[in-house]
């Protein structure tokens, strides 16, 4: 976990750092013409944006109706639905699964839950063999980095440090280009989906109504995943869920558009437990539910709204702070706007309130979001919550305190401008840097002006 001091510090860090400023630029560029031409399937954009507000609202606001259902339509289906409070229990539940299917080797999907739960590590230590077969998140697993950004794990990497850490990791050329590389992963991973005992996959989006679990994905691993193994986990959070099947026409444009640009993603499954007639789907079917501090965001009135998001990555591509400091900077597992609004409530106000404060409040977040999440006016309502709860440190509220008092007296306002300044730069000290020179102050106030001009 991260403290703000930690946070200020890495930020500091890697905010001068031009080599990373300029991988990120180039990549989310190709993102931002993607994205654009994206939009251009929908004729009206609104409308849709508002059908999946409204969906993912009601979703939310039932969300205890509609996680029953599912559980009751996939043990219906001959599956197994297990509720993990948090880290711990989940991790427990997955050995246990683990232990009595003998299992020795897991091939995984990509899945943020997954990285909530640091499964790899915790699989890992119990001695067994688990492989990453999303190609960004082999990436990054293999630098033993986690991901940069909830769609795009190795953003942060240009070709060439990948062509380096793949020529380390599994002897690729260094000048292979993109295509070459990620052969070599695919030819690195064929043999183990064959090999696999489970597969572990998240959910995009859990269906009320019939206990099936959709996942989107390009490259075929998480189809692959659970194909071949015996036995498939899904791990997913509780705000997965949406009511029927006929809500994806909407959601499945929607999430690629958003993700990647892409009218639609190339692989949409539907999975689900064995039908006794249907032989295609193989083996044991368990769901894990992820509560790990949702039911603290659910409690907030207003802020729940956040826990709709789709997990399209678009706000965090608009995002100011997030294209300056980068998505390991913020110590949380979800980035950018949305995990600034959600992460103080799921794992900590102490430990994460100064994401709150990570945002210049532009609303570009809000303006892309495509289930209209309001974002920053949700950060707004995080830093009231904050103050509220007198979380904040004495100095800070008797900085304030001065503050107010100073912009509220005319007198000081209408002080020289050497003592205005004076309070300011020790105002601003710290949250302006040391890089920065800060504004000086004009010599006179707008209101001397005014007295000069118009006498009074
Ligand atoms: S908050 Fe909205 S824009 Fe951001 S990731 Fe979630 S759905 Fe996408």
């Amino acid at each position: 976990m991260r403290t703000q001091e930690d946070f200020l510090n890495a930020a500091e860090a890697i905010v001068f750092d031009r080599d990373y400023r300029k991988k990120i630029t180039d990549n989310i560029a190709k993102y931002d013409s993607a994205f654009q031409k994206g939009l251009h399937q929908y004729s009206n954009l609104e409308l849709a944006r508002e059908r999946a507000a409204f969906i993912k609202w009601k979703v939310i606001e039932n969300l205890d109706k509609y996680l029953i259902e599912f559980e009751a339509s996939v043990v219906r289906r001959g599956g197994k639905v297990i509720w993990a409070h948090d880290v711990v229990t989940a991790q427990n539940e997955i050995e246990q699964i683990i232990k009595r299917t003998q299992a020795k080797t897991i091939v995984k999907s990509k899945t943020m839950v997954g990285e909530e739960l640091q499964l790899n590590d915790f699989l890992r230590k119990k001695g067994l063999t688990v492989y990453e077969t999303d190609l960004g998140e082999f990436i990054v697993d293999q630098a033993g980095e986690a991901p940069f950004h909830i769609v795009t794990p190795a953003m942060h990497k240009s070709r060439s440090d990948i062509a380096q850490l793949l020529n380390e990791k599994i002897g690729s050329s260094l000048d292979a280009e993109a295509e070459e590389l990620s052969n070599d992963v695919r030819n690195e991973l064929r043999d183990k989906f064959l090999h696999a005992d489970i597969g572990i996959t998240g959910a995009n989006f859990l269906i009320a109504d019939s206990g099936m679990v959709s996942i989107t994905e390009n490259e075929g691993n998480a189809r692959l995943s659970f194909t071949f193994a015996k036995t498939h986990i899904v791990i997913a959070g509780i705000e997965k869920v949406i009511p029927t099947i006929n809500d994806l026409d909407l959601f499945y444009p929607m999430l690629a558009t958003y993700g990647t640009g892409q009218k639609i993603t190339a692989y949409n499954t539907i999975v689900g437990p064995r039908n006794a007639d249907d032989d295609e789907i193989s083996g044991d079917f368990f769901v894990v539910l992820i509560d790990n501090g949702r039911s603290n965001l659910l409690a907030q009135g207003e802020q729940r709204q956040a826990l709709g998001c789709i997990k399209c990555g678009a706000c965090l591509n608009v995002c100011p702070v997030f294209k300056n400091i980068g998505g390991h900077t913020y110590g949380s597992v979800y980035t950018g706007p949305v995990g600034s609004v959600t992460t103080p409530h799921t794992n900590g106000i102490d430990e994460f309130k100064h994401l709150s404060f990570a945002s210049p409040l532009c609303g570009k977040c809000t303006d892309v979001c495509p289930v209209k999440i309001d974002l920053h006016n949700h950060l707004v309502r995080n830093r009231r919550d904050i103050i509220n709860a007198g979380t904040a440190k004495s100095g800070e509220k008797i900085m304030w305190f001065t503050w107010k008092k100073m912009m509220l007296s005319r007198n000081t306002l209408n002080k020289g401008n050497s003592v205005k300044n004076f309070m300011l730069k020790q105002f601003f000290k710290v949250s302006w840097g040391e890089r920065r020179e800060l504004p000086k102050l004009a010599e006179k106030s707008f209101n001397h002006l005014w007295r000069e001009r118009f006498g009074q």
